[in-house]
């Protein structure tokens, strides 16, 4: 563990280097070149550590890159990532990378290029040091900030050959091992209502504003921090004048479930709501759905965490588990059974905002926990 320790502490210029690279390109989910050239650098390190590698092309988005190396024994570790971040192009221009003490700042910095560099580094500390690996697979989503639409199909055939998995999200917790997420719906509801002048005697409006407004109330209502249950509408339009009723309003709705077990009810309160007009003459239409579902620690996660307790205890570091109300694609890896340690980047702060930053002191331990756990893989793979 000393010796890995020292090589990063010598790479540690270098990975910044790296992280500056990647930062300073937009990779937003829209931003299809940006993304794609990522993508390319990050396949091309890949390559240099005996990965074979594939674009895996989509049409009108970004492109996700899978990457496959043989190694020591027959079970199979899965590094999940993704390329894209929440910010749309010109912002690498409008705020580049850039260190102002321990912090390191830009666009996706923390989410989660900080965490992409430091599983390159995690397996060239490795290789650098001729430390056997378990076979690998790697998966760089290109569509993860909006759901990993594209990407779950591919991480989920992964998965399943998979025993392991570590997803380098950032932390919150310079010691902490996300286990337990909550799950995210994306939902899209339409509100049609009848247009009509305010004064108008002949013809009756129905105001879908109004009906939204109602709306709202009743669906924010629901949320229960009690029964871990959390909906926002921070998204919405409707109309089109002054002074003619709304015929039309729209709302993007995130729903947020603590619990699997809660899951199907919460999902099934929150439709009844969504979908009953509250004004006669309204019609309603509801699309969209649970992207992902909550990750809760599997009888695997709880023995995978053994190892990153161990092995944060040979670091000096108390590592224990955490959770986290964002999701992530470590919530399809655990939804498989397999065994799961998400949030394992670096020190985050203000995550996908104007601010995100990194601590920049944290990058090297945290590599370190990441290559001492691939390295007590390598053993428990043989058997
Ligand atoms: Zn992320």
């Amino acid at each position: 563990m000393e010796k890995i320790r020292a090589y990063l502490e010598e790479k540690k210029n270098e990975m910044l280097g790296l992280l500056e690279k990647l930062v300073n390109i937009d990779s937003g989910t829209y931003c299809i070149e940006g993304i794609n050239e990522c993508g390319k650098i990050l396949a091309e390190a890949l390559q240099s550590l005996g990965f074979q590698t594939k674009t895996i092309e989509e049409i009108g988005w970004g492109n996700h890159v899978s990457a496959e190396r043989p190694g020591t024994g027959d079970k199979r570790l899965f590094l999940s990532s993704h390329l894209d971040t929440v910010c749309p192009q010109g912002t690498a221009a409008k705020r580049p990378f850039r260190i102002e003490g321990d912090y390191a700042f830009g666009p996706g910095v923390g989410d989660m290029k900080g965490g992409i560099v430091q599983m390159i580094y995690a397996l060239k500390a490795l290789k650098a040091l001729g430390r056997e690996t378990p076979p690998i697979s790697v998966f760089l989503t290109g569509d993860e900030e909006v759901g990993s639409v594209l990407g779950r199909p591919h991480i989920e055939k992964i998965a399943r050959r998979s025993t392991w998995a570590l997803v380098t999200e950032p932390t919150t917790d310079p010691e902490g091992v996300t286990v337990k997420r909550w799950g995210v719906g994306a939902f899209y509801l339409t509100i049609l209502g009848q247009s009509a002048h305010v004064l108008a005697q002949s013809k009756v409006g129905v105001n879908a504003c109004r009906e939204l407004a109602m709306k709202i109330l009743a669906l924010e209502g629901l949320s229960d921090p009690v029964r871990g249950v959390k909906v926002s509408v921070n998204l919405v339009k409707g109309g089109t004048s002054r002074q003619v009723s709304a015929s039309e309003a729209k709302a993007d709705i995130d729903l947020r479930v603590q619990s699997v077990s809660e899951m199907d009810d919460v999902e099934k309160r929150f439709r009844k709501v969504a979908e009953t007009p509250i004004l006669p003459g309204i019609q309603i239409k509801l699309e969209g759905k649970l992207t992902r579902p909550p990750m809760e620690p599997n009888p695997n996660t709880e023995a995978f965490l053994e190892i990153g307790k161990a092995v944060g205890q040979e670091m000096g570091l108390n590592v224990h588990p955490i959770e986290k109300l964002g999701g992530s694609d470590g919530c399809f890896t655990a939804a498989l059974g397999v065994a799961t340690l998400d949030g394992m980047g670096p020190m985050c702060y203000d995550s996908c905002s104007d601010t995100e930053r990194i601590d920049v002191n944290s990058l090297v331990p945290r590599t370190q926990l990441m290559a001492g756990i691939i390295q007590r893989l390598t053993k428990m793979s043989k058997n």
